[in-house]
């Protein structure tokens, strides 16, 4: 294989340290689901992914597609491993899912577009499970519970769309080449294939949140009117004084319907 230089634009950290690749394998689902990997870079997971599940790897980078088409030759002969040379959110932009069928989510993501991945895989119906690598603070907050300080609209939207969620394991620097700045951690959302929101839920959470720690009713103020809010929250039971992170994930769901439809 040709010596790749590492491309910072493209989020390049290859994970190098085989006990931790090794750990994501023992981690992953066991069903008869179908692999999605985002971001193969140099196949060091691709090649331990392929040993257990088909598996279909969407790449950006030209440069590593062929490297890779070149090291798994077998594997794509056989039809075990498909490569896909796109901008993943492109793809999803293109056929709302990256998989025809359902499909579990494994891959160590490209840090700079890695939320919004997240939040995509959680609206794709036929992705049924996530475990991704993620720098720490982003696992932190899409599995969040109430009250902690981390709670924002990303925990509430993980819990409203999924049955489990929560942290493998944190990954050190050292792990990776080269070695990111920030600590990374494995998490997984264990999604509910009953469940979907709508894009009205997304944007009252973020305007719930747009001042974290002042009062929620404070935040709501600019879009709901005031004695109507306190009289919804008189309803569910929500304090007045309630900080965004203090209100569950239920409550959010239920305030938003009131709000929307002007109370019942
Ligand atoms: N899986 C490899 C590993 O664990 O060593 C590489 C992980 S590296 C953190 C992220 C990978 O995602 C890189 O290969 C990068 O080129 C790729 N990538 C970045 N942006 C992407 C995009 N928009 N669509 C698809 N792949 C992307």
């Amino acid at each position: 294989m040709e010596k790749v230089v590492a491309k910072k634009k493209y989020g390049q950290n290859f994970l190098k340290d085989s006990s931790v690749l090794d750990k994501i394998i023992q981690s992953m689902p066991h069903n008869n689901n179908q692999v999605v990997e985002i971001g193969p870079g140099l196949g060091d997971l691709t090649n331990k992914l392929v040993k257990y599940k088909d598996t279909t790897a969407y790449e950006v980078d030209t440069d590593l597609i062929a490297n890779l088409q070149s090291t798994f030759a077998t594997q794509l002969e056989q039809g075990r491993l498909k490569l896909i040379h796109t901008d993943v959110l492109s793809a999803w932009d293109k056929n709302q899912t990256l998989h025809d069928g359902k499909y579990d989510l494994i891959a160590n993501l490209p840090y700079y577009i890695a939320t919004n991945i997240i939040l995509r895989a959680l609206e794709d119906n036929n992705c049924e499970n996530i475990m991704v690598m993620v720098q720490k603070e982003v696992a932190v907050k899409f599995t969040a519970q109430v009250n902690q300080k981390e709670y924002s609209s990303l925990g509430i939207i993980a819990q409203l769309l999924s049955h489990d969620r929560g942290i493998h394991f944190d990954v050190p620097p050292e792990a990776f080449e080269p070695a990111p700045k920030v600590m990374s951690s494995i998490f997984y959302i264990k999604k509910d294939m009953s469940k979907s929101i709508d894009k009205g839920l997304k944007d009252f959470l973020k305007a719930s949140f747009i001042q974290p720690r002042k009062k929620l009713s404070k935040n709501l103020s600019s879009i709901c009117n005031k004695n109507t809010l306190i009289d919804i929250f008189k309803e569910l039971n929500i304090n007045e004084n309630a900080r965004p992170h203090e209100v569950n994930a239920s409550l959010y769901s239920q305030l938003y319907t009131k709000v929307k439809n002007g109370r019942n």
